[in-house]
């Protein structure tokens, strides 16, 4: 079982899905459906969807976050969002680091840094998505990579900020692909994030950090992955788009399918 120092915690990213009707007709339908033994859960909606989004998800403890925004303070980007603007509107946290940004987008380490410090300035807590593509780990380079996203990505980031904090493992061949990361493959990835937290910034804030695991998280593997000790939560993608596949993810405890992939 997960260490009880980490509550576990259910987190949707919605990606570019839902208009706000659409958005807030989700909220309320998952949210009435929510009970006080349910993991803590988050939703990382589109821009436009923020503001109503919060506005639904408040009577439901449904915590509502952004996808990524801008390095920058507001000035003159076009088309950015800036980290204020993201709290303005409600949102609590922000995903920075995803590897569709990182592949699409060309973000870079050092950018994905200076993003996760603009956040936390802005006040807005951040999941870093870190991960491995398939020819990475076939040659053998996955902790290699995760190492050099972490120690780039978490430069210079202190103690006290690692509070506000959560890491995501996706292993990018198994993001949207229907090919999960087995609960024992994840774990020996989670367990060796947890030494590099521990090694960098101490057994004490390596203890307390939430990580997450994401990459085709559907109903039928959300019990086994979470039955790890070092996977905290879960990042899903496809399957947060339903109401009712997300709802089996949230409930995972009730969902146990005893096959372990
Ligand atoms: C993601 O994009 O963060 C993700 C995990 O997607 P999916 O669950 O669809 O693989």
């Amino acid at each position: 079982m997960a260490d009880s120092k980490r509550a576990p915690v259910i987190v949707g990213n919605w990606k570019m899905h839902k208009t706000i009707q659409e958005s807030v007709d989700f909220i309320k339908q998952l949210g009435l459906s929510l009970t006080k033994d349910d993991p803590r859960v988050c939703l990382a909606v589109p821009y436009t969807a923020i503001y109503p989004s919060v506005e639904a998800a408040r009577p439901f403890g449904i915590v509502i976050g952004a996808q990524n925004m801008n390095d920058a303070a507001p000035g003159a980007f076009t088309g950015e969002i800036a980290g204020v603007m993201l709290k303005e509107a409600g949102a609590q946290f922000v995903i920075l680091g995803h590897s569709e940004r990182r592949e699409l987008f060309n973000e870079t380490d050092q950018i994905v840094n200076q993003k996760v410090h603009r956040a936390f300035k802005d006040q807005l807590d951040v999941i870093l998505c870190v991960g491995e593509t398939l020819e990475e780990r076939e040659a053998g380079k996955t902790e290699e990579k995760i190492r050099g996203q972490i120690e780039a990505s978490l430069d210079k980031v202190t103690q006290e900020q690692f509070l506000h904090l959560m890491i995501a493992y996706e292993p990018i061949w198994a993001i949207g692909t229907n090919q999960v990361a087995t609960p024992d493959e994840a774990e020996k990835v989670h367990v060796f994030v947890r030494e590099l937290i521990t090694a960098r910034w101490g057994e004490e804030v390596a203890g307390r950090t939430q990580i997450l695991y994401g990459g085709s998280v559907k109903p039928e593997n959300a019990s086994d992955l979470m039955s790890q000790a070092n996977i905290d939560g879960l990042l899903v993608g496809g399957a947060s788009l339903s109401p009712a596949s997300f709802r089996k993810i949230i409930e995972y405890q009730n969902f146990n399918s005893g096959v372990s992939s």
